[in-house]
């Protein structure tokens, strides 16, 4: 079943420094496909048609409505920042946006999750 997907268009803010025409919204036609385990944040996945292993992945604070159907806007405040004192006297900053948590400490860089996400959670 092909949904169609109309998004805010990223570079909408920064229009003025385009020479063409930059549209307010984009819009995706596409078959719905399993978000990947990677996508960290709460996004909706479509295929981008020609190439069948090409996919988009939308997050959802991007969507503006989904088969015509208008998409209740993310709350910016639904994002939390809080600092985290690390054992070494260091602090670190952990930002939560719904499921989405990242850590400014080198071991979140690598795997992905550290102790002060898991504190701050
Ligand atoms: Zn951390």
């Amino acid at each position: 079943m092909t949904m169609k997907l109309v998004c805010k268009n990223v570079l909408w803010d920064k229009r003025e420094s385009y020479f063409f025409p930059i549209p307010e919204f984009m819009t995706y036609y596409g078959e719905k496909l399993p978000t990947p385990k990677w996508v960290e944040s709460d996004a909706i996945c479509i295929s981008a048609g020609e190439i069948p292993s090409k996919m988009r992945i939308i997050p959802r604070s991007m969507i503006v409505s989904i088969d015509d159907e208008a998409q209740a806007p993310v709350a910016v405040s639904a994002i939390k920042t809080l600092i985290v004192q690390g054992d070494k006297g260091k602090s670190y900053v952990v930002t939560i946006n719904g499921k989405l948590k990242t850590c400014t400490c080198t071991g979140y860089s690598f795997r992905r999750t550290c102790k002060h996400i898991i504190a701050a959670s």
